[in-house]
């Protein structure tokens, strides 16, 4: 099991834009989770620890493609009904031991082993049948219809790489190789906190002043969605020694710590001198909007994740930075989302040298390509705008006016929910 180094998220400049920070989290953070043995249909969403390396070949043995008439291609005329005499039947799961001489058709139905011999199989609609006599019409290309042995998979073939997170089709492909169980990555054991005075728990009264807590709740889902085992551990009041001990028992359990808020440096923000107390913080001031500020640090080994507050940030944070190091960290290779190009419907200007997400979903456009519209409005608070989005545009660095019309990133809420 790899660890993490001490300083794994030193970091001394000032501000860091979102791509310099994928980058240092690129080449600091190893996989920590060990591996597990799951069940074949326990599979899905978890994350290859070996190469699937295929024990068979499939299909195992040649069939074929179509309800029909297997044929030698060299017995059909070029341009001239052939006739044939009708010697055997295969059907699905049941080869025919008949081995056909040349002027024989089998009878064969999709999936059946081909008999051995013919190398082509004429569908029955283009067929006649009379008797035992089968007339089969010119035109055909030989090795018509006829699936090869393996042509799907050779044997021995890497069918996925370590490193996979297995989508349902992976699932399937093991299952065709008649593997039943799986080496996999042990999920991720990771702590969850919400921290504030203000917030309480759905289902109770609100007093005076208070909100309730939503983060949790959009952070357990979206920590679902990644594939982690979650330990949802409640909110945390603003009070320094109660931050330090939760934090510091939370490190002993779990292989990384989420909160969302107290980070700011508000003087009721106790999250960050709380870590700095129990392990080491390395404050990242992000040059995104919205999403300032996030905080990577560590207790003893245990990466340490500290989001926003504000409910937006909260979620642009996590799918940006938290999600692809959570995957990362329990093994995964492909952790970073395909941004899709697409017209923006609408107008913007922003600061330079910092990176924007616009809460936005896809219309179709006259032409019929997708274009994007925005929500009107962009607090950090506004969960409603997320809720109306369908994903996120993102803004360039350098860009500081965008025209209508224009090609933007857009990044589906579809590509970063499994
Ligand atoms: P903070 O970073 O703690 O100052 O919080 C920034 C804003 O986010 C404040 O308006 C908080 O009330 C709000 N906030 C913090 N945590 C949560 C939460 N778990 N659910 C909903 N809103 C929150
Ligand atoms: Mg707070």
């Amino acid at each position: 099991m790899a660890q993490l180094s001490d300083d794994c998220f030193a970091f001394g400049g000032k501000l860091i834009t979102i791509a310099e920070a994928r980058a240092l989290l690129d080449t600091r953070i190893e996989t920590v989770a060990d591996t597990d043995t799951v069940a074949l249909a326990d599979g899905l969403g978890r994350i290859l620890a070996a190469d699937l390396v295929a024990p068979i070949a499939v299909p195992p043995y040649a069939n074929s493609a179509v309800d029909g008439y297997a044929v030698y291609f060299d017995d059909l005329a070029r341009d001239a009904e052939t006739r044939l005499t009708i010697a055997a039947r295969a059907a699905a799961g049941h080869p025919t031991a008949h081995r056909p001489a040349r002027g024989e058709a089998v009878r064969i139905f999709t999936g059946a082993p081909m008999p051995p011999g013919p190398d082509t199989v004429m569908m029955q609609e283009d067929c006649q049948v009379d008797g035992d006599r089968v007339a089969i019409r010119p035109g055909i290309k030989r090795g018509a219809n006829f699936r090869a042995a393996g042509e799907d998979v050779a044997a021995g073939a890497v069918v996925l790489e370590a490193g996979h997170r297995l989508r349902p089709q992976d699932v399937g492909i093991a299952a065709s190789l008649g593997l039943r169980q799986l080496a996999v990555r042990r999920r991720l054991r990771v702590a969850l906190f919400s921290t504030g005075d203000e917030l309480a728990e759905p289902g109770q009264a609100l007093a005076p002043g208070a909100i309730y807590d939503s983060n949790r709740y959009t952070l357990a889902a979206l920590l679902r969605v990644t594939g982690v085992e979650l330990s949802d551990l409640g909110i945390l009041p603003d009070s320094l020694p109660k931050i330090q001990a939760a934090l510091g028992a939370a490190a002993e359990r779990h292989d990384a710590i989420i909160t969302s808020g107290g980070m700011s440096t508000g003087e009721e923000d106790h999250v960050k001198a709380a870590v700095e107390s129990v392990g080491a913080l390395h404050f990242w001031r992000l040059a995104i909007k919205p999403g300032r500020p996030v905080a990577l640090g560590q207790i003893a080994r245990v990466p340490f994740i500290g989001l926003p507050g504000n409910p937006v940030a909260v979620m642009v944070t996590y799918l940006r930075i938290a999600r692809p190091l959570l995957l990362k960290l329990g093994g995964a290779t492909d952790v970073e989302p395909t941004l899709y190009r697409v017209r923006a419907g609408f107008g913007y200007r922003k600061k330079r040298d910092r990176r924007e997400y616009v809460r936005a979903w896809l219309e179709t456009g006259e032409d019929g390509a997708p274009v994007a519209r925005r929500f009107p409005r962009d607090g950090a608070g506004i969960l409603s705008s997320m809720v109306e989005a369908d994903g996120l545009v993102e803004l360039a660095e350098d860009l500081t006016t965008l025209e209508p019309g224009a090609v933007v990133d857009y990044l589906p809420f579809s590509e970063v929910y499994s």
